[in-house]
């Protein structure tokens, strides 16, 4: 698959090399084919799992009752 490499700074074909620690198919580990570089797909979610932004920034101090909706 294509993922950025951050060796390369570019998207990279990434593949998954043997693995070593018996994770099977599920392994998170992807290996740049251009630099070798080691990528666990497991932490990249996270990237772009950041806090949706602060709802109540945009309602009035004098809404009590403004609902305070929390992704789950
Ligand atoms: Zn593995
Ligand atoms: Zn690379």
């Amino acid at each position: 698959m294509f993922l950025p490499c951050p060796e390369c700074r570019d998207e990279q074909i990434f593949e998954q090399p043997s693995c070593i620690d018996g994770h099977g198919p599920d392994c998170p580990e992807w290996m740049c084919q251009a630099c070798g570089f080691g990528l666990f797909l497991a932490t990249y979610p996270e990237v772009d799992a950041v806090a949706p932004p602060a709802r109540q920034r945009t309602v009035p101090t004098s809404a009590p009752h403004a609902p305070v909706r929390r992704a789950a």
